[in-house]
């Protein structure tokens, strides 16, 4: 039974670990979901706390299925790790980078985005090119079950080719079939940090396969962690079960990352 956060009490023995890390996912998480994926926005509380947080842990991640260098500008603080395209690219020294184990996919993929912008068209699906994985949103159909089916029978065929097709929040993503995603992106920094102390907060399907590998990784006593999710109509009652509590949409985020702030507030590491 996943439990709703009303006080960071739970959280204190998580955050008190050293070396410690925040990781989070911002579309839906850090920033309200809005019609067209251009017009979203951090919050400015959001920005406030997570820089003053990135001050005092050793690392401070945005994990999105943005390309990492939309992620940087959204966050707009420095000194955080950004990861694009749900742990495929990551922003490295002034550049996006995208895992080697990609490039044999990598004609197919500008085959597919080359053949379905000139062939898809329905009204109100937008198509977004982000490097190693294009994207479907249909935010803004009328008709969410009618542009579903539509997408998908689009998709169908470089599926069968062999890439992966990835429902999220009304979005659908087309992108290489590898066995990447935000839980081996959350390994990559527990490993790289030798974080002993984690969480994570994030809204969508995406994020789950981050909420088990938190809870694996504790089972094994290898860290001390807590996924939270933030709850919202669209994603259901699914992300939020898997995780171990929630908060009630990117209001609830701020309220938390402010109290994370002020319990870590005290402690430089
Ligand atoms: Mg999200």
């Amino acid at each position: 039974m996943t439990v709703r956060l009303d006080d960071v009490g739970p959280l204190k023995p998580i955050l008190a670990q050293r070396p410690f890390g925040l990781a989070t996912d911002i579309d839906g998480t850090l920033s309200p979901i809005v019609d067209t994926p251009d017009a979203a926005a951090v919050t400015p509380l959001c920005r406030r706390y997570l820089g003053e947080i990135a001050q005092r842990v050793e690392v401070v991640a945005a994990i999105s299925g943005r390309a990492p260098e939309v992620a940087r500008r959204m966050v707009g603080l420095e000194g955080l790790v950004y990861v694009g395209n749900h742990g495929l690219s990551w922003w490295k020294q002034g550049r996006e980078e995208t895992l080697a184990e990609a490039a044999p996919y990598e004609a197919m993929i500008q085959e597919a985005k080359r053949k379905l912008a000139a062939h898809f068209h329905l009204p109100g699906v937008l198509l977004e090119d982000k490097g190693p994985i294009l994207a479907f949103h249909y935010r803004m159909c009328a008709d969410a079950q009618t542009a579903r089916a539509a997408i998908m029978e689009a998709l169908a065929p470089w599926e069968a080719q062999g890439l992966r097709v990835r429902p999220g929040r009304r979005v659908f993503e087309l992108g290489p079939p590898l066995d990447v995603h935000k839980g081996t992106a959350l390994v990559h920094l527990m490993e790289t940090y030798r974080l002993a102390g984690v969480l994570y907060l994030g809204d969508d399907l995406t994020d789950v396969d981050a909420f088990r590998v938190l809870r694996r990784w504790r089972q094994d006593a290898r860290v001390k962690g807590a996924a939270v999710a933030v709850a919202n109509s669209e994603a259901g009652q699914e992300i939020t079960k898997e995780a171990d509590y929630w908060v009630d949409g990117v209001p609830g985020v701020e309220w938390l990352l402010g109290e994370i702030a002020s319990v870590v507030g005290g402690k430089r590491p």
